[in-house]
């Protein structure tokens, strides 16, 4: 599984990168970015969390 942000609708909260900061970070534009990783079995769940919690549903992880 893999996360992916949406750069149109992301509004740079950074909600994102304090949940699960393994897999998300904040980009020089100061929107959000997914690491291009498999994410690891143990951070599923807070990239779940991030992907539930962006007030934008910018994030998607599949
Ligand atoms: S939580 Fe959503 S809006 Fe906030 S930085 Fe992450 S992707 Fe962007």
């Amino acid at each position: 599984m893999k996360g992916f942000v949406d750069k149109e609708a992301c509004i740079g909260c950074g909600m994102c990168t304090a949940i699960c900061p393994k897999v998300f970070i904040m980009d020089q534009d100061g929107l959000a970015k997914a690491k291009d990783i498999d994410i690891p079995e143990e951070d599923m769940e807070a990239a779940k969390d991030a992907e539930l919690q962006c007030p934008v549903e910018a994030i998607k992880v599949e």
